[in-house]
């Protein structure tokens, strides 16, 4: 389904930023449908006729051109798209869903994820 999409960057309002102006620069350079807000990125994917693999290859892209970046992960859900480090070398800390086990590192994706669930 096209329709608004979402990149969250976990808090980190930089990184979406950058990315926000990596995507514009590509996508939208009259930045009608590509907005920032704090850490998320919204993009009205309808109008600019985007598939899922093209959002998911400007993500990567923009990733493997940032060597700083090393680690970042871009992990979708819905349509939110989370980009962060998996917290895999720390204690890696699951959560899960409640409702049907469901694990991810990201407090962002569960509660997207609960949201499928109607709660
Ligand atoms: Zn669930």
């Amino acid at each position: 389904m096209l329709g608004l999409l979402i990149i969250n960057c976990a808090g980190d309002t930089q990184l979406a930023h950058s990315i926000y102006t990596y995507i514009s620069d590509r996508i939208d350079n009259c930045h009608t449908f590509v907005s920032i807000k704090e850490d998320e990125i919204e993009i009205d994917r309808a109008e600019l006729k985007l598939t899922d693999e093209e959002v998911k290859m400007l993500l990567d892209s923009f990733l493997q051109s940032n060597p700083e970046l090393e680690g970042y992960k871009v992990i979708k859900f819905e349509n939110i798209y989370t980009v962060g480090i998996p917290p895999e070398n720390a204690k890696l800390e699951l959560l899960t869903c409640e409702m049907c086990g469901y694990t991810t590192p990201f407090y962002e994706e569960l509660y997207a994820h609960r949201w499928a669930h109607g709660i």
